[in-house]
């Protein structure tokens, strides 16, 4: 099955707390979230819309303990967007109502089962097929793909019509079934690799029980000479793109009269591994890379089918000679995880500033994928819910290269790790000590070499406090840590003077801390040698995470004890200017665009 993320329980109050607790146990890693000031629980929130809307855009079921009307209303504004649609229930307080509201084709209608079995009470299950068939038949489990979804309906209303229906393959998932079945019946489900001819009498549900090995040339190789694909290669040499690679996979498919969906997996010759012409071409076929040695192996089919496979030369495969496919087909859906190995990952990411709005797509997507999550405790907890079988290696261990080594062994290993960082993972984080790590050790390690690192950005504390000042860096500006751990206090002085001189907006990342208690002043001393006391300073508190905090003063009021570790200062220029917005008696600050 998928491995899904563990749900949330929302309650609003004590009353929801007993049913809550029931509902609980039914899932692995699934916690309550409760109302801040109400009731205690696992997690706490301030706002129930913000909340609800936090946890769907995350892709988190959520089984909200309170009127169906009130979640519709939360989450409405985010249903246009087809991207996500975790499942979405509610249950009432005293648990003698359970509704599945969002989520059909992710399960939703199981989860009301599960819970209203738990719960000792019927669930308000509204899809027609379900109610009759007891199980949704476009829904198959993982490892099989329906054909085509608009057959797939008309076929179910077929049913739902009073016609019975045959199964011819596999279909254990379906035996429990209520479904009418009659071995004269004119519609069939088939369960089958083979490509859906197009009748209408046919429900077609394939197996992903096709794995296609592919090899491509190993340098140096001419289209008329035999190669031996277990060679090294260098991915330069390559010149066979993703398409055609994935094209050349289709006209196999096609060949043979295997429908793509089929396809369980691409299996390559392990020396390939950085190729990206092959991930591309996975991607493009929606499966996933793996990838073994092309030596003499014993393995139980359909592994040794493919190693043999993998070791045959690619022209007797393909005539052009490009690239070579051999299909191998196993008698029931396969776990790619079971063939070959994965190319590790390693993904750098940073979160943003704390709230899930501001941690961009991409980040989130990696933290999906994870198997392993490094980083402060902190961060490793802003970044879940994660997963019962996500591991996580959180410390407090502040040795920043031990840590991006760790990340780099597990990695080779073929696991996908992410590595967290707050902010921007390149705003003094972890991006820089990744590469250095990498660069100091891949001459030693040559499987580092082979990770698929990927940095992905974030929205980096200074930018998340400006947009809530206004727009203090609309103008030349600089980031500076003042942070003396890991360079001397004399650059960052030298650095403070220039940059004041130079009239340039400073976000001071790291401004103070309890081991580091006269920095601040000093800094301050040397920006009032050339800003005057009028000079605007934005100071951002925890900004995206509760009880944030955002204050505009001037360089003259400023006082170190106004700024903590988790603090952002913005001191503005000497055009750096600001007005009241008329609302709640705040202010807009801006940097001008122009220069006097
Ligand atoms: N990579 C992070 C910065 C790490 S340095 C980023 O790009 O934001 C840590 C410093 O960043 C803190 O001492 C504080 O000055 C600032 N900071 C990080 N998160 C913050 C937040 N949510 N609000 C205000 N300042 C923050």
């Amino acid at each position: 099955m998928a491995r899904l993320t563990p749900p949330a329980i929302v309650i609003l109050g004590a009353g929801a707390l007993e049913t809550a607790r029931r509902i609980r146990m039914l899932y692995a890693g699934c916690q309550v979230h409760a109302l801040q000031g109400r009731v205690e629980a696992d997690v706490s929130y301030t706002e129930l819309r913000a909340h609800l809307c936090d946890l769907y855009a995350r892709g988190t079921p959520i089984i909200a303990l309170c009127a169906a009307g009130i979640v519709i209303r939360c989450v409405a504004p985010l249903l246009s967007n087809k991207g996500v649609e975790p499942p979405v229930l509610t249950v009432a307080e005293d648990g003698s109502a359970v509704v599945p509201l969002l989520g059909g084709l992710a399960g939703v209608n199981v989860m009301a089962r599960e819970i209203a079995a738990a719960l000792n009470v019927s669930p308000a299950i509204t899809t027609s097929g379900e109610l009759r068939f007891g199980t949704c038949v476009l829904n198959p489990p993982e490892g099989y793909a329906l054909a085509d979804i608009a057959q797939g309906k008309r076929f179910v209303s077929d049913l739902l019509a009073g016609e019975s229906t045959r199964i011819e393959g596999e279909a254990p998932w379906l035996d429990d079934a209520q479904l009418p079945r009659s071995e004269s019946a004119r519609l069939v489900i088939r369960v089958t690799p083979r490509a859906w001819d197009g009748r209408d009498d046919e429900l077609v549900i394939h197996p992903r029980s096709v794995v296609a090995a592919v090899a491509v040339p190993s340098p140096g190789a001419s289209s008329n000479t035999d190669t031996d694909l277990a060679t090294n290669s260098d991915p330069d040499t390559q010149t066979t793109s993703g398409e055609r690679i994935a094209a050349l996979v289709h006209e196999a498919l096609n060949a043979h009269g295997l429908a793509p969906l089929s396809l369980a997996a691409l299996l390559i010759p392990s020396e390939h591994m950085a190729n990206p012409a092959l991930a591309d071409a996975a991607a493009s076929l929606n499966v996933p890379l793996r990838f073994a040695q092309a030596g003499p192996e014993d393995g139980e089919p359909p592994s040794n089918l493919l190693h043999a496979a993998l070791r045959v030369p690619y022209q007797t495969l393909h005539d052009d000679a490009e690239a070579g496919v051999a299909l191998a087909l196993a008698a029931l859906a396969i776990d790619p995880d079971t063939i070959g190995r994965t190319r590790g990952r390693l993904t750098v990411i940073g979160l943003g500033p704390g709230s899930a709005e501001l941690m961009v797509p991409a980040a989130r997507t990696a933290l999906n994928e994870a198997t392993d999550i490094l980083g402060y405790e902190t961060y490793v907890k802003m970044a879940g819910p994660l997963r019962a079988d996500q591991r996580v290696h959180g410390t407090d261990n502040r040795e920043e290269m031990q840590r991006a080594r760790h990340a780099f062994e597990l990695a080779s290993t073929g696991r996908s790790v992410v590595m967290v960082s707050s902010g921007d993972p390149g705003v003094f984080a972890m991006a820089a000590a990744v590469l250095e790590a990498l660069e100091e050790g891949a001459s030693t390690n040559a499987d580092w070499r082979a990770v698929q690192l990927a940095i992905v950005p974030g929205v980096s504390a200074a930018m998340a406090t400006a947009a809530q000042a206004g727009a203090p860096l609309g103008h030349d500006f600089c980031m500076l840590s003042l942070s003396d751990n890991l360079k001397p206090w004399s650059i960052i002085e030298k650095r403070l003077r220039h940059a004041a001189e130079a009239d340039l907006v400073m976000a001071f990342y790291n401004p103070i801390s309890r081991a580091r208690p006269w920095q601040l002043d000093k800094a301050l001393d040397i920006v009032r040698e050339y800003r005057t006391a009028a000079t605007k300073v934005v100071l951002g508190r925890d900004i995206g995470r509760a009880g944030s905090t955002l204050r505009t003063i001037t360089l003259g009021e400023l006082r170190s004890s106004d700024v903590d570790m988790r603090t952002m200062v913005i001191v503005g220029s000497s055009t750096t200017r600001a007005f009241a917005n008329g609302i709640d008696g705040d202010e807009w600050v801006y940097t001008p665009r122009w220069y006097q």
